[in-house]
């Protein structure tokens, strides 16, 4: 019992941990008060479809506008959120944010494309999101086609018969549903069959591979003769050369993203590519 006590008590006392920990909380504070103000904002990345070379459709992706450290990408405040739980709340206003957009967009007349949503494991388990989305969607007046939801394959096992439900009650919304990051998770043909995804996103890892080695297009020759038969359309992540843009061609996957199309932009700067033709 002595030895145990020594032992918690080093612990207790681990000046690292313990500032860690406060740091953490810190952060999140600050993180819920970057909520209250208001200091969340999307930027959209264009996916062009391959066959037309125009955009079909807008990925939301947040960022948060600091007010002393300037735009803050998501790496430096996602992780945090999805482990406090703040994620949730976030996540909600991320959706609000997208469909306010999209009615903003529409009333200004803009030619408007689907925007898809990044959601994460926790928007399942803890909340209500297909209520949140159907929410907001009747608040600002957009049309449920309007909107698409991006999970990544680790959301799919966390509670496979509760996401199942909350997916098959968006799909009958009529919101298109995408598996993101495909390719880096566990997620079984089976599964993806099952809850009838229309999207596969090939995670960027494998992009990044198509001209590096003779067996690099391997794995999208595979992932898109199965998408395909299984009715889903393919969007390549991560397209960064004029290569690798020419090999998905080749390979007829559906839909490019990455640097090479576009960088991800603030919505203001979003109509000259909407209006573009990439080939
Ligand atoms: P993701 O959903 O896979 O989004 C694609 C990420 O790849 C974005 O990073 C994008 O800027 C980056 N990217 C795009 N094209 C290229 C390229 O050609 N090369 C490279 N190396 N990267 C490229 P970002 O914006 O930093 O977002 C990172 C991740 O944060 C996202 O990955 C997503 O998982 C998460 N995230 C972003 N916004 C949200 C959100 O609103 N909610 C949630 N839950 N997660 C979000
Ligand atoms: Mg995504
Ligand atoms: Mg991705
Ligand atoms: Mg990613």
């Amino acid at each position: 019992a002595v030895k145990t006590s020594g032992k918690m008590n080093y612990r207790f006392f681990d000046r690292d941990y313990y500032e860690s920990i406060r740091a953490k909380i810190d952060r999140n504070a600050e993180l819920r008060h970057a909520l209250d103000a208001d200091q969340l904002i999307l930027y959209y990345q264009p996916r062009v479809e391959v066959a037309t070379g125009e955009t079909c459709s807008l990925e939301a992706l947040v960022r948060w506008a600091h007010p002393a450290r300037g735009i803050l990408e998501p790496i430096d405040f996602i992780p945090l959120a999805e482990e406090t739980g703040l994620i949730v709340q976030l996540g909600e206003v991320v959706i609000d944010k997208v469909c306010a957009q999209i009615a903003q967009w529409s009333e200004q007349g803009r030619h408007v494309v689907p925007v898809s949503i990044n959601v994460s494991p926790r928007q399942f388990n803890e909340s209500d999101v297909t209520d949140v989305l159907r929410k907001a969607l009747l608040r600002h007046g957009v049309a449920p086609r309007l909107v698409e939801i991006e999970l990544t394959e680790s959301s799919m096992t966390a509670d496979s018969a509760h996401v199942s439900r909350a997916l098959e009650t968006m799909q009958q919304l009529g919101i298109a549903l995408a598996v993101d990051d495909f390719g880096t998770g566990y997620s079984s043909l089976s599964q993806l069959q099952r809850l009838d995804f229309d999207v596969l996103k090939v995670d960027k890892a494998f992009t990044a591979e198509l001209e590096k080695t003779r067996e690099g297009s391997v794995f999208f020759t595979a992932i898109i003769t199965m998408a395909h038969a299984l009715g889903m359309r393919v969007v390549a992540e991560g397209v960064e050369t004029a290569g690798q843009a020419r090999r998905l061609k080749q390979l007829d996957c559906d839909e490019l993203q990455g640097y090479f199309i576009s960088m991800p932009l603030p919505a203001t700067a979003t109509q000259p590519v909407l209006a573009r033709c990439v080939w």
